[in-house]
Order: C-alpha cells, then sequence, then structure tokens
C-alpha cells in the first residue's frame, strides 16, 4: 500500500474487499436467478403435463364411440369444446390414419397429421409428448397424445395440447422481478460492502500511513488505535514501538551531541579513520592542525585533500598490521610538521576496532600541537650549552692565571698581570651570574615585583648620571631630555627600571663610537609612558634585528666578549620590561645608529 498514487488504485485493502463483497453478491444474485429459472420451469413443465394428461385420460372413453363411428357427431364435438375450455387446452381427436375427427379450437377439416411426431408415437400404441410451434395456432405448444383402443387395437389418439408462451409470460416476470430485485439487493449489498470495506480498512490504511511517516523519521507520529481489537493491538504496538525508537534516537543523539561537544572542545586534534583511510570522524582542532578549512564529513577520503606524507606512511603502516591481540597497546608515536604549516605536531596512530553488525578496522589519529614545547625544549638545551659556554671562557682565563701564579719562576710584574686578569674575569663570572639569577628571579616572580609608583623621567636621570663618566671617557657626547618634574607616572620597582634603562644607555655607548651621540628620551603618551634611548652608533643588522632580547646572543660574538658585555642585558631589559606591563622595541639601521623603546603603562592618577 503506497501512499500516492491512482484515483483508482486497485492495490489498495479497502478497494480490494469492496471488489471481492462485490463480486461474491453478483455471483450470487446470478446463481439465485438461475436457480429459479430452471426450478420454475421446470415446476411450469410439470403443471402442463399433468393438466395435459388429465384432460387426455378424460378424453379417451368419449373419443373411442366417437373413433368408432365415422361421421360428424355434434354433440362430441360440443363436448370437446366444452372440455377444452374448461381446462384452457386445445383438445384434438386424430384417426388411425392421422386424419384430424375433431378439434376444440380450430374449425375442420385440419391437415393429416400422421407425420406430427406424437401422433406417431401414440398410433404405435405409446403415450406421445413433443414441444413445437405449432403449424396451426403458430404458438410454442407443448403435446401429449395417448392411443385410443377398442377390442385391444389402436382405432386413434386423443391430444391435448397447452401453449407454452404463458410459461416464458410467467419467466419474464419472474425475470423482471428477480433483476429489480437483485438489483436492490447488490445496491444494498454494494453499499454495506462499502461501508465494511472502509470500516476493515480504513485503520489499516491509515496506520499504514503513520507507520511510513515514522520510517521517514517523524518519530513524534502516533497512532490512533480504531476499529477492530486487532487493528488496536496493532496500533499500539507500533505506538510502543515509536516510542522505544524516538527514546533510543534520543538518546544517541545525546550522546553524539556530548561526544562532538567533547571532541569539539579539545585542543587536541582528533581523526577517526575506517580501514579504507576514509574519514569516520574529524574534530575542529584536528582541521585547523592539518591546516583544513574546516574539518572533513564522513566518508570522504583523507588523501584527497591533505598531502602530509609523514602521517600517511605511519598510517598505512598501522592500518597494515595484522589485529592486535587485547591488551598490547600498538601505538605508533612521532614528531611531524605538515607541509607549509611550520607547526610541529605530536602526532600518535593507534588501531581501532569498531564492534558492530561487523568488525570494522582503522585507525585513530591524536594530533596535538607541541610546536611551543619543542622550542622550549630546544632553548632550555641551547639556554645550558650557552651558559656552560659562557662560564667556560672565564673560568678558563682564571684557571690559566692561575696556574702561572703558582709558578714559582714567575716575576712580580707577570703576576701582577695574571692577577688582573683573573680578577677580572672573576668579575666577569659574578657578573654574568647575576645576570641570569636577576633574570631568572625576574621570570619567576614577575608578580611579586615590588611596585611603587616611580617618576620614569627620574628613573633616567639616575641611569644617565652613572654612565656619565663612562660617555665621556669614551668620547661619546650623553643627552638626557626628561622633565625635571618628577611626578611619579608608572607603578614599578625603581631599582630594576633603572638597571632596564642603564642597560640600553651602557649598549648605546658601548656600541657608538667616539664622536657620536647618545639621547635618551622619558614623555608621556595617553596611557603610557615612553622612554627611547637613541644612538648614532654600529646599528645592528637587519637578520639580528629580531634576536638581539635573546639570551646570550650577539651581533658579533667576539666584538660583545671583548667589550665586556655578558649577552644578557637586553634580555634584561625585555623581562623587566614586560614584568611592568610594558614592552621594547628595537629600530635599527646598520651604520646609522638604532634606537630602543621601552612602553610602560602609566599610572592611573598620573
Ligand atoms: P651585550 O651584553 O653583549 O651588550 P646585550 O643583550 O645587551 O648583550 O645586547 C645583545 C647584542 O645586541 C649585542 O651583542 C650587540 O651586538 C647588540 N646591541 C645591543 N645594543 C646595541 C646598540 N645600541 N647598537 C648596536 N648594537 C647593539
Amino acid at each position: 500500500m503506497t501512499g500516492a498514487g491512482p484515483i483508482v488504485n486497485l492495490d489498495r485493502l479497502s478497494l480490494r474487499l469492496f471488489a471481492s463483497f462485490a463480486g461474491l453478491i453478483l455471483v450470487i444474485v446470478a446463481a439465485v436467478a438461475l436457480w429459479g429459472e430452471i426450478r420454475v420451469r421446470r415446476f411450469y413443465a410439470h403443471e402442463v403435463e399433468r393438466r395435459l394428461e388429465v384432460a387426455a385420460a378424460l378424453l379417451i372413453e368419449r373419443s373411442e364411440s366417437a373413433l368408432a363411428h365415422a361421421g360428424p357427431d355434434p354433440a362430441f364435438d360440443a363436448h370437446l369444446g366444452q372440455l377444452g375450455r374448461l381446462t384452457r387446452l386445445r383438445l384434438t381427436v386424430i384417426r388411425d390414419d392421422g386424419v384430424v375427427l375433431a378439434d376444440s379450437e380450430s374449425p375442420l377439416p385440419i391437415a393429416n397429421h400422421a407425420d406430427r411426431p406424437e401422433v406417431r408415437l401414440a398410433l404405435g400404441g405409446q403415450p406421445g409428448t413433443d414441444q413445437r410451434r405449432s403449424s396451426t395456432t403458430g404458438q410454442r405448444t407443448h403435446y401429449l397424445a395417448l392411443p385410443v383402443r377398442s377390442a385391444g387395437r389402436v382405432i386413434g389418439c386423443v391430444r391435448a395440447s397447452a401453449p407454452l408462451d404463458d410459461m416464458e409470460g410467467a419467466l419474464a416476470e419472474l425475470r423482471t422481478s428477480l433483476v429489480l430485485v437483485g438489483a436492490l439487493a447488490l445496491g444494498a449489498g454494494l453499499l454495506l460492502a462499502g461501508l465494511l470495506a472502509r470500516r476493515l480498512a480504513s485503520p489499516l490504511e491509515n496506520m499504514a500511513r503513520e507507520a511510513e511517516a515514522l520510517g521517514e523519521g517523524d518519530l513524534a507520529r502516533r497512532v490512533a488505535p480504531r476499529g477492530p481489537v486487532e487493528t488496536r493491538a496493532l496500533a499500539r504496538a507500533l505506538n510502543t514501538m515509536a516510542a522505544r525508537l524516538q527514546q533510543r534516537v534520543e538518546s544517541e543523539r545525546t550522546a553524539r551531541g556530548e561526544l562532538e561537544a567533547i571532541l569539539g572542545g579539545m585542543a587536541e586534534g582528533v581523526v577517526a579513520l575506517d580501514a579504507a583511510e576514509q574519514v569516520l570522524l574529524m574534530n575542529a582542532a584536528a582541521a585547523r592542525l592539518l591546516g583544513l578549512e574546516e574539518p572533513l564529513a564522513a566518508g570522504s577520503p583523507l588523501w584527497r585533500v591533505l598531502r602530509f606524507p609523514e602521517l600517511e606512511r605511519e598510517l598505512r603502516a598501522v592500518l597494515a598490521r595484522p589485529e592486535a591481540g587485547p591488551g598490547t597497546p600498538d601505538v605508533r608515536s612521532f614528531d611531524a610538521t605538515p607541509q607549509g604549516n611550520g607547526r610541529t605536531l605530536a602526532i600518535s596512530i593507534a588501531p581501532l576496532s569498531i564492534e558492530g553488525l561487523e568488525t570494522r578496522r582503522g585507525a585513530v589519529v591524536l594530533l596535538s600541537d607541541v610546536t611551543t614545547t619543542r622550542r622550549l625544549d630546544q632553548m632550555r638545551s641551547d639556554f645550558v650549552a650557552n651558559v656552560s659556554h659562557e662560564l667556560r671562557t672565564p673560568l678558563t682565563a682564571i684557571m690559566g692565571a692561575l696556574e702561572i701564579l703558582a709558578e714559582p719562576s714567575t716575576d712580580e710584574a707577570t703576576e701582577a698581570r695574571f692577577v688582573e686578569i683573573a680578577a677580572r674575569n672573576a668579575a666577569r663570572l659574578k657578573a654574568i651570574v647575576n645576570d641570569l639569577l636577576d633574570l631568572s628571579s625576574l621570570e619567576a616572580q614577575s608578580e611579586s615585583l615590588a611596585r611603587a609608583p616611580l617618576s620614569t623621567s627620574a628613573a633616567l636621570r639616575n641611569a644617565a648620571a652613572a654612565l656619565a663618566g663612562a660617555a665621556q671617557k669614551k668620547g661619546v657626547q650623553l643627552e638626557v631630555e626628561a622633565p625635571r618634574s618628577s611626578r611619579a607616572d608608572v607603578l614599578g620597582d625603581e631599582s630594576r627600571l633603572e638597571q632596564c634603562f642603564t642597560n640600553l644607555l651602557a649598549n648605546a655607548i658601548q656600541y657608538t663610537p667616539a664622536g657620536g651621540r647618545v639621547t635618551a628620551r622619558a614623555r608621556s603618551l595617553e596611557d603610557e609612558v615612553e622612554v627611547v634611548v637613541e644612538d648614532t652608533g654600529i646599528g645592528i643588522p637587519a637578520t639580528a634585528l629580531p634576536r638581539v632580547f635573546e639570551r646570550f646572543y650577539r651581533v658579533d660574538r667576539g666584538r660583545g666578549r671583548d667589550t665586556g658585555g655578558t649577552g644578557l642585558g637586553l634580555a634584561l631589559v625585555k623581562h623587566i620590561a614586560l614584568a611592568h606591563g610594558g614592552r621594547v622595541d628595537v629600530a635599527s639601521e646598520e651604520g646609522h645608529g638604532s634606537v630602543f623603546t621601552v612602553r610602560l603603562p602609566r599610572r592611573s592618577e598620573a
């Protein structure tokens, strides 16, 4: 039973029922008509025969004398006529040679009747019957002829006949009434059949419609329990099933929603793949880490949109492995960088087996961005290597000096020189260690930095004052452009800020040849305080600019160390600025000087 179809759909149950009922009624009516006609015909024929027999029998005795005396007998004729009228039959008396002696209806003479089949039989001594159209009256007629005997010899016969048209008339009447009654019965029957068919079929058809809607996913649909007890039970069963299904779908939707929310909220990327390397599931993080615009839909082949040879190779290896036994974690982990992405991903691939109707194999890929971790790891090991290297140089110098001093033959002048070398390198060691300690304490406790209202221009002036001697000695002109009023414009640690400015000024003086100029400026912006240290020195090459704030980074390794720098000065500057919620920038052109700019948040009251 399908919903839409032609208007008269013979597949419909109601129509089938109706058609069956109608057919049955038609057959019954036709059978009754046929049976009635046969019965009536037989009864009528029997009746006519009985009447013919009685009339012929009555006639035999009187006919004997009439047949014996040849010649007209008016009394007999009258008697025949009367009998004929009374019995409403045609009566004929026929001689043994076929000559008609008397007839109750037709005047004589009448043609010789010897050839009539019933007459022939009767003259042969048997009762004869026949049915035919009469040549005398022209009507369909039933004949009965009985022999008339005299002294054991057949001397003629009497014949009684009745027209059959009466019966046909009666039968036609019967048929008309049968047709009428049959039509009425048929009409009533069909009406009843229609109603019954509708009543039986409509709950079923309704149920089919609802079941179809349920099947199409509209699980909120319910069937009204109507019709006979069976269809009501069916409707209830259908409703229970729909409710269960709805519950199941609901809980599965919730579970899937939870899973999606969990996967969507994860920083790690998750990709589940089937054995054909088609995506079963991919979360947003995975798409981002793999450089895709959005997660691939379930069923899409992974490699159609992604080029990642390392992952492809490892994944194939995992998928190609025979199924691992339970409890044997068979995970492949490695670091890789997707093309054109520049990020380092830690990837682990575990085989997956999904139990269902059939067990499906696949793999789960877990991706996490370890770019920062790996860089930090690298920086840490670089740092350790750098520190060791930086410490080794002065230590070697001190040990060398001590060795010379330990020799008894060393003269006083040499002794004095090596003591000075040892002292200088010890001071350098101390400077490095102090800077390192400063850096690590700044990193460790930037929050617990002492914060007091202070004036940046005062701090800058102090730093410049401390370096004025060095600048003069080197022949560098040092200028400070900062307001004299020492209004407290930032919240911070005075000694740290002074250290920050001192480092910048010391660098500027150090990397500016004699005759150059160093300018330090402090000014207030809208919600920041800006300190600029500008020099006309050697400048920094563009390639080195992004790295100057790294620990132990020197543009020219030899040059920096010769001038006594630790390579930690700018790292400290940066950390002090950051610890105060500020930042530091550098602009420089090689050979034309550098500009370092420190910006700190302004105190709100200032
Ligand atoms: P150092 O103690 O060696 O000066 P810093 O961290 O202070 O180390 O500086 C890092 C490097 O940046 C220096 O080695 C130097 O090459 C470069 N540099 C810093 N300040 C200046 C400047 N004002 N002009 C030119 N180069 C500079």
